[in-house]
Parts: C-alpha cells; sequence; structure tokens
C-alpha cells in the first residue's frame, strides 16, 4: 500500500511538473513569438519611413544583426538591395507569399520554417509609395530547438524536482500508511483516522463483535460440556454408591440366611430388612430413571391443562397414611389455578415438595400447601413448620443426592435426589423455584409457574 501511495504521488509531482513546464514554455513562446511579429511590422514601418526620407543611401551604411535581414523589392519582384546575400544573386521575389500580399493591399507578412524545422523566419513587407517593397525579417529559434538548447537547465531542474518528490512522495507516504499501521485491530473503531477509513473499521468492528461471540459460545459450549461430562461422572459415583449400600446390606442378611446361623424367629426380621432395602433400591431406581428422562427431555406424554388445586388433593390422599404416621397434620387451601403440564411431572413435584414437608417435619408439626396466582403466574406453595434448612444449604439441596443431613435423610427413606427432580420438573414447565427457610422453624417452597 505504501508502495502505491508512494508511487501515485510521485507520478502526479512528475505528471504535474512536466505537463505544467511544456504549457509555460510554448504559452511563453506563442506570446513572445507574436511579440516579436508585432515589432518587426514596426521596425519595417519604420525602415519604410527612413528610406522614404533619405532615399536609397539609407542602405549605404547599415548595419545589422545577422538575425535580422533588410530586402528592398522592385515592382516586378527583383531584388534591389539584400542586408545579408548579394542582391544580384537573389531570385525574383514577386511570388513570396508577403511580398505578393504587400503589393496588393500594402502589408504582407509570413512566416516560414527552414529544412530541419530548427529555425523559423518571420516576415514583414510594406509597400512604398512608388509601389517597390520593403521587407523586414528575423529568424528565431523553433520551440523544439529552444527546448534543446535549454536541455542541461531544463534537465537540472527536473533532476531536483524528481529528487524532491521523491523525497516528499515518501515522507507523505510514511505519513498516510504510519496511523493505518498503528491501528488498534481490537477496538478498529476508536481509529477513525480518516473518515474514508469509517467504513472498514466499522465492518471490522462487527466482525470482531461477531467472532467473539462465536468463541464466547465455544468457549460456553466447551465448559457446559466439561461440567456436564464432569457432572455425570460424579452422578456415576454417586448412584453407584447409592446402590452399593443398599446391595451389601442385602447381600449380608441373605449371607446370614444361607449360611443357617438365623435362629428360625428371626428369619422374618431379616427377611423384614432384606424387604425394606429391596425397597429402597427400588425407589432410588426410581427416582435415577425419572431424573434421566428428564434430563435427556424424554418425555414422552403431551402437555394437558392441569388444576394445581386438584394434582395437590390427589398428592395429599396419597400421602395422608405417611402424614399420620409422622403425626403431621396435613392442609390444602387456595384457588383452582390451571397450568399446561405434563401430569406425572407436576404431580412428581408436588408429590416431592409435601413428602419433604412432612418428612423433615416435626411432631404435632403442620404442612400447608396453597394454590393461586402471584405476579399474574399460577403458583403452588408447600410450607411447613419442620427441622428448617441451614442458609449455606438452601442453593444445594437441589443437587443430585444432596442431603443437609445424611444419615436421618436415609433413615427416613430419602434418596437425595427429591429436590432435583422438583428442578428439572420445574425448568421443564419454565417454572422458577423460591425457597425460604429458617433452622427449627420451617421450609416454604413456591414454584411459580
Ligand atoms: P431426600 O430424598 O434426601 O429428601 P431431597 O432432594 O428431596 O432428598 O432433599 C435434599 C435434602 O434437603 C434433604 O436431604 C434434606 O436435608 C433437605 N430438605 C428437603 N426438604 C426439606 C424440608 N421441607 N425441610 C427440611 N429439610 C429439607
Amino acid at each position: 500500500m505504501r508502495n502505491r501511495i508512494f508511487y501515485g504521488i510521485f507520478s502526479v509531482a512528475l505528471l504535474v511538473l512536466v505537463a505544467s513546464m511544456v504549457l509555460i514554455f510554448s504559452a511563453l513562446y506563442t506570446q513572445y513569438s507574436k511579440e516579436y511579429e508585432k515589432s518587426l511590422q514596426n521596425e519595417a514601418y519604420l525602415v519604410a519611413a527612413a528610406i522614404r526620407h533619405t532615399g536609397s543611401g539609407y542602405f549605404s551604411d547599415l548595419k545589422v544583426d545577422k538575425r535580422y535581414r533588410i530586402t528592398y523589392i522592385a515592382r516586378s519582384g527583383k531584388v534591389i538591395y539584400d542586408t545579408s546575400v548579394d542582391a544580384s544573386k537573389l531570385p525574383n521575389h514577386a511570388s513570396r507569399p508577403e511580398v505578393k500580399e504587400a503589393m496588393k493591399t500594402g502589408y504582407g507578412s509570413d512566416t516560414r520554417y527552414s529544412k530541419t524545422l530548427s529555425e523559423k523566419t518571420s516576415y514583414s513587407a510594406v509597400r512604398m509609395e512608388d509601389g517597390r517593397v520593403l521587407r523586414v525579417s528575423i529568424t528565431q529559434f523553433t520551440l523544439l530547438t529552444l527546448l534543446l538548447r535549454l536541455m542541461k537547465p531544463i534537465l537540472l531542474v527536473l533532476l531536483l524536482t524528481i529528487m524532491t518528490s521523491l523525497l516528499l512522495a515518501s515522507r507523505i507516504s510514511h505519513r498516510i500508511v504510519k496511523p493505518i499501521n498503528e491501528i488498534d485491530l481490537d477496538a478498529p473503531t476508536e481509529n477513525m483516522i480518516y473518515p474514508e477509513l469509517e467504513p472498514l473499521l466499522v465492518r471490522m468492528e462487527e466482525q470482531n463483535n461477531m467472532l467473539n461471540q462465536r468463541i464466547d459460545k465455544l468457549r460456553g459450549d466447551v465448559d457446559e460440556k466439561t461440567r456436564e461430562a464432569e457432572f455425570r461422572k460424579e452422578f456415576t459415583a454417586n448412584v453407584s454408591h447409592e446402590l452399593k449400600t443398599p446391595l451389601t446390606s442385602i447381600s449380608g442378611f441373605a449371607e446370614i440366611m444361607k449360611n443357617g446361623i438365623v435362629r428360625s424367629e428371626d428369619v422374618g426380621k431379616f427377611a423384614g430388612r432384606i424387604y425394606e432395602e429391596a425397597q429402597r433400591l427400588i425407589v432410588l431406581v426410581d427416582d435415577i430413571i425419572k431424573l434421566s428422562q428428564l434430563d435427556e427431555n424424554q418425555i414422552t406424554a403431551k402437555k394437558e391443562r392441569l388444576d394445581l388445586y386438584g394434582v395437590a388433593e390427589e398428592v395429599f390422599y396419597t400421602l395422608d397414611a405417611a402424614a399420620k404416621g409422622m403425626d403431621v397434620k396435613v392442609d390444602l387451601s387456595g384457588k383452582h389455578v390451571h397450568v399446561d403440564g405434563v401430569y406425572q411431572i407436576i404431580e412428581e413435584i408436588v408429590y416431592n415438595l409435601c413428602d419433604n414437608a412432612i418428612k423433615y417435619n416435626k411432631k404435632g408439626g403442620t404442612v400447608r400447601v396453597s394454590t393461586g396466582m402471584a405476579e399474574g403466574r399460577p403458583y403452588i406453595c408447600v410450607k411447613d413448620t419442620g427441622i428448617g434448612i441451614p442458609q449455606e444449604d438452601l442453593d444445594r439441596v437441589f443437587e443430585r443426592f444432596y442431603r443437609v443431613n445424611k444419615s436421618h435423610s436415609k433413615e427416613i427413606g430419602g434418596t437425595g435426589l427429591g429436590l432435583s427432580i422438583v428442578r428439572h420438573g420445574a425448568a421443564y414447565h419454565n417454572a422458577d423455584i423460591r425457597i425460604q427457610s429458617r433452622l427449627g422453624e420451617g421450609t416454604e417452597i413456591t414454584v411459580l409457574f
């Protein structure tokens, strides 16, 4: 680019110089030629006047510059006198254009070039009263000869100008290109040095933004993939661990029974423990399946219009025995509000929230479930007077297998997946979850659809 600017400036400077030289020379030359011709005409009249006064004697002691020539021509065209050539040797001049014209009109002029075109001669002829013609001429160099003769100074000027334009072109191109090279490509629009570059810089900025967005997205995708991979790894480890504990118990009890170590009256008790652990396994595997279905969006059931109050009523029916067993009072209030949802998932959300509210309650405590509209959206709220959740655990209880008190949760049959299923189920329905809890006082969880 710098070279192009450099050569551009240089060739324009050179062209302008040569063109202006030619123009100035030819204008000056034309002007001078005209002036010469005019003065030649005056001189012709002056010489004619002098001859009129002094007669032919005028020529006797005449000294003329060799570029000038004065010719005196008889009416017949015969040359009577000539300042540079012997008149008797000159041919008849009657046919010369300027002489012919002067004889006819009183004045005539002409310009003729030498054979080599290096010189031109201008003629001015005046007719005298006696019919004779006085002709004055001057020989000058032609423009071409003049240029050739002035070649040395012209070349010198040209050389000087070429050098100056080379220097200037180099400096100017450097000055033009420097700020372009210094453009900060990370923030092109902050470098609006030339208005002509504005569209280009704006496009560069747009492309930068686009690229950054793509890079951010790719980074985000990679981060998410890494997070997902870690998540899966952790989940698999957790699942194996959760499955292993009941299986070890089952295997242990079964082994003791197989070896016949168990007294016959204890067989029922051992079989009962095996049954309990197997039940725990079934619930766990069930929860894992539900979670992975939600996780991989494998829900086949279609969404339908569901009454949240109605769903809560059915859940209450299922949990009635559990609540009574825990000596917890359950209460349902509110309006029949509707959501578009998958019955299984909504029921699972309400079930898990109510189940937790009963499980983590105190003897004689209560669970209040309410449905209605808030912020223009249908909601269900489950509030208990139970043990509460410490503030630092509030965010974590929705993670898979996270339990505030592991042994207590396991004791009461928790899988650690209930709230995780609630979170995924809510996300599937674009619902928000809000949780409030006070340790020792109770917990309130609202799902806002
Ligand atoms: P779990 O099957 O162990 O109940 P969840 O995912 O349903 O698992 O809940 C995660 C943990 O959050 C529970 O182990 C418990 O410590 C705490 N938690 C959930 N609901 C309540 C509640 N209503 N009151 C107190 N703690 C709760």
